[in-house]
């Protein structure tokens, strides 16, 4: 990979909806939901990314590149978009108390911004993505990782590995066209067998039945799965949790968020990254008060056990970490602060 970085792509408000709200109010009819379509602040821009997702990067072409010893690795931007962040990302948390502490780091819960971010590590033999993006399942703002990647030089028929960190929509919908079709022709899929196991029992609607999460969007989170992810078929394969996938890539058991929810530990030459994906989702709350609970953890309270497990280790060895849903480039280091913890963005490198 060439040594430039690509500027990230930006968020674009998309109305003062929470996702789960914002969701119900979609009709599924058997097809993933599109979230937060329709609500886009200009027609023109609109209709500009309809044909040309490209030219309506406003912040640049999203690709930053870095090294984990001697893998290069990349990530890039899947898109952006705001929305009201409580209750979602703190249900036992008064709305007063999160929104002050959003507000000491200058952020409005009311139009908070939630980014995706997919990981691309070239091991020297092996080109292996970590999620596949949203796809159109969150509207067009979003669904930029396969765009992103172009830009950076890395054609989705040159990856060999789609490694998935659990098979919720925003991570698992890029995986095929809208016709089931892969978009990662020559690549294999990868998930923890208990994640594929909780999604294809035939008893996940009455589990689902008992989340906090509105019926709609259950029915879409059972349709992604369905419509995008099994289709196909053999070429999806499974790995225990905190087994190692490959030399230097090692899955890290973190359930709560879903059932076989893996964090991902890239090692190389001394280096160390340890990819969180979805243990943790808001970077402030989730890191200043990972006891807050998150609306889409399956189990919430196993959630937040582990998104403390897991920071607390990341914070006592200053390892390089990355998180799904942080700001683009997503890179940074957890340090603590008072009885939790902060994050500290990498410097933008070139
Ligand atoms: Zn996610």
């Amino acid at each position: 990979m060439d040594k430039e970085q690509g500027l990230g792509a930006g968020r674009r408000g998309v109305g003062r909806r929470s996702v789960l709200r914002a969701a119900a109010a979609v009709p599924v009819l058997g097809t993933v939901p599109v979230i937060g379509a329709g609500a886009m602040t200009s027609p023109a821009l609109a209709q500009t990314a309809a044909t040309d997702p490209a030219a309506e990067d406003l912040q640049g072409a999203g690709f930053y590149r870095f090294n984990v010893g001697s893998m290069s690795c990349l990530v890039v931007s899947d898109g952006g978009m705001s929305f009201e962040l409580h209750p979602t990302f703190a249900m036992n948390a008064d709305r007063a108390e999160f929104a002050d502490l959003l507000d000491e780091h200058f952020l409005d819960i009311d139009a908070g911004p939630f980014t995706s971010n997919v990981l691309l590590v070239d091991t020297g033999e092996r080109r292996v993505l970590f999620d596949a993006g949203t796809a159109e399942a969150f509207g067009p703002a979003m669904g930029r990782a396969v765009a992103n990647l172009a830009r950076a030089g890395i054609s989705a028929d040159s990856i060999d590995m789609v490694v998935i960190s659990h098979a919720h929509l925003d991570h698992i919908v890029g995986l095929t066209d809208p016709t089931g079709a892969p978009v990662f022709p020559r690549a294999d899929i990868l998930i923890s067998d208990a994640e594929l196991a909780f999604w294809t029992d035939p008893d996940l609607a009455a589990v689902l039945s008992g989340l906090p999460i509105p019926p709609d969007m259950q029915a879409g989170m059972i349709a992604s799965v369905q419509n995008r992810m099994l289709p196909l078929g053999n070429r999806i394969s499974t790995f225990a949790l905190d087994e190692e996938l490959m030399p230097g890539i090692r899955s890290v058991s973190a359930i709560g968020h879903t059932p076989g929810h893996s964090a991902f530990r890239i090692e190389s030459d001394g280096q160390q990254l340890l990819h969180l994906v979805d243990t943790v989702h808001q970077y402030v709350s989730g890191l200043r008060r990972p006891d807050w609970q998150v609306a889409f953890d399956v189990d919430p309270e196993m959630g937040a056990a582990t998104r403390q497990r897991l920071l607390d280790e990341v914070a006592a060895d200053r390892v390089l970490t990355m998180a799904y849903h942080f700001p683009f480039p997503a890179l940074g280091h957890v340090r603590p602060r008072q009885e939790a913890f902060e994050w500290v963005p990498v410097a933008w490198t070139w």
